[in-house]
């Protein structure tokens, strides 16, 4: 059920052949379930000769052929869901519901990237003479090393691989060393739709080392990454040296902020959904739920009560509603936000690990944690949502913009100037009114301060993957 794995370079999958292996292992279960071989500084050297190789001809390729090529590994992707998305359960624990629901995205972003690869459009300026066109020409910026975590392994090596692909740009991604089954299964679909050698290449190994021999190499020209802010802070240091473009998408604490003028009944429901979604471990998941004290009662009981009805449990149970945690690093995490000093509060539902097997944590809610507790302050990633009340709008703007992050933020209220106030004061670069609706393949996703540079998605990603030419011509 679960895929061989292996590495992809140059059009080759490469398996055991004396690499070094780690083993892969079932966050519910805690069991092995495969052993992952770690690419050689040859190998990475291959993939890197491979991509300088396929540059010259793959930006050749028409945008309308490229176009047919990506359609069909979507199409693929498609047919396979189901068994893909098993996959993805068994190696990061999310429930299989979700899965099937990102295997589904991660085909819709490669459609998406099709489509806006043809749509790469140029401009002409008018010269300050009759005899001079001046042209404003796309080009794409060269091959591509990409660096995915493991919350969300198909969308996020789907989005990285099509828009390079999409742009002109060969890419060779780096997958996360503790879900590299779903990767191999998007590669598989984009060797299958014939995407020629060299153009894709996948390795697997120690990530520092990775990323900085690949990065150091001039035959990479664009680093896109997506992880935590002190990762990401590196890596644009490193793609410094060479001045390549970067596109990082970081870490965020998401404000979710209830006004007094919404049912927060509703409001709690939605937010629950979003918060426990991946057992909190989303980029863009509310995080600090600040709710005005008129109605911070209600909410607060409707929030516990809802989050008391997540049935916990391995993700390929039908019955599951919240999987467990995809390693024990964020055990620890969760486990140190309890025990901070600092916490204060009331802790109103959960609070500690569960089971005797699996990386399991509680749904847990905690009513005025202080301030200055870490859970206020670092992001959470996980499933402990903390609940404060406000009174004032200046007062929860100022505490909503107090973090380095600016990922997403929510806000949920019937009038539309308080809506359109927010999120002109919010720092953020994503913000949702009334729904937790955003991170669509046509919508851009990128977060301001240290939340990231650049975007993913919409027409700005392909943007990310090109130069723009000045050519005059008399
Ligand atoms: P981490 O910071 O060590 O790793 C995060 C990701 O970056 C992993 O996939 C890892 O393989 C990769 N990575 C780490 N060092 C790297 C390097 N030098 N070069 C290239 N890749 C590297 O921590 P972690 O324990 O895996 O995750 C913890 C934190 O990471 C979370 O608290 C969260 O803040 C953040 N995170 C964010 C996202 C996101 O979607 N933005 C996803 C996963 C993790």
């Amino acid at each position: 059920m679960y895929p061989q794995l292996g590495l992809y370079i140059d059009g080759k999958w490469l398996r055991a052949e004396g690499r070094a292996s780690e083993p892969v292992i079932n966050p519910a279960t805690e069991q092995p379930i495969a052993d992952l071989w770690h690419a050689t500084d040859e190998d990475l050297g291959a993939a890197l000769e491979a991509a300088k190789r396929a540059f010259p001809l793959w930006r050749k390729v028409s945008p309308y052929e490229r176009a047919k090529l990506l359609r069909k590994a979507a199409d693929l992707l498609r047919e396979r869901r189901d068994d893909i998305a098993l996959t993805l359960t068994l190696e990061q624990g999310k429930i299989l519901a979700e899965s099937r629901g990102e295997v589904d995205a991660a085909a819709d972003i490669i459609e998406w990237a099709a489509d806006e690869g043809r749509r790469t459009y140029g401009r002409l300026i008018a010269g300050r003479t009759s005899d001079i066109r001046q042209m404003v020409i796309p080009e794409p910026v060269g091959p591509a090393a990409a660096f995915t975590p493991w919350n969300f392994p198909a969308t996020t090596p789907a989005r990285k691989i099509a828009t390079a692909l999409a742009a002109g740009c060969p890419i060779i991604i780096k997958a996360a060393e503790e879900t590299p089954g779903t990767c191999i299964e998007i590669v598989k679909a984009f060797d299958e739709a014939g995407v020629p050698p060299g153009v894709l290449s996948l390795v697997f190994g120690k990530p520092a080392h990775v990323s900085e021999t690949l990065i150091a190499n001039p035959i990479i020209r664009k680093i896109s990454f997506t992880g935590s802010v002190p990762v990401g802070k590196h890596l644009t240091r490193l793609a410094a040296d060479g001045m390549k473009r970067v596109t990082m998408e970081l870490g965020g604490h998401s404000p979710a902020i209830v006004f007094p003028d919404v049912d927060p009944a509703q409001a709690a429901k939605t937010l629950v959904g979003g918060k426990y979604r991946n057992a909190g471990q989303v980029c863009i998941a509310p995080s600090r739920f600040y709710v005005h004290s008129k109605i911070e009662d209600a909410f607060v009981s409707a929030f516990v009560s809802e989050a008391r009805k997540l049935k916990l449990g391995d993700g390929v149970e039908s019955s599951s509603t919240m999987g467990p945690m995809a390693n024990p690093r964020r055990l620890e995490a969760m486990d140190g936000f309890m025990a901070d000093s600092a916490l204060g509060g009331e802790t109103l539902l959960g609070g500690a690990r569960t089971g005797n097997r699996g990386y399991f944590f509680e749904p847990t809610v905690i009513r005025n944690a202080s301030e200055s507790a870490r859970l206020m302050r670092e992001e959470p990633f996980g499933p402990i949502a903390p609940i404060a009340a406000f009174d004032d709008f200046d007062e929860v703007i100022a505490k909503a913009n107090a973090l380095p992050y600016g990922l997403a933020a929510y806000v949920f209220t019937s009038s539309t100037k308080t809506a359109l106030a927010v999120s002109d004061e919010i720092e953020s670069g994503m913000v949702a009114v009334n729904s937790l609706s955003m991170t669509l393949t046509e919508t851009p996703m990128g977060g301001v301060k240290d939340s990231g540079q650049g975007y993913e998605g919409g027409v700005e990603g392909v943007e990310g993957y090109l130069n723009r030419k000045f050519v005059s011509l008399m």
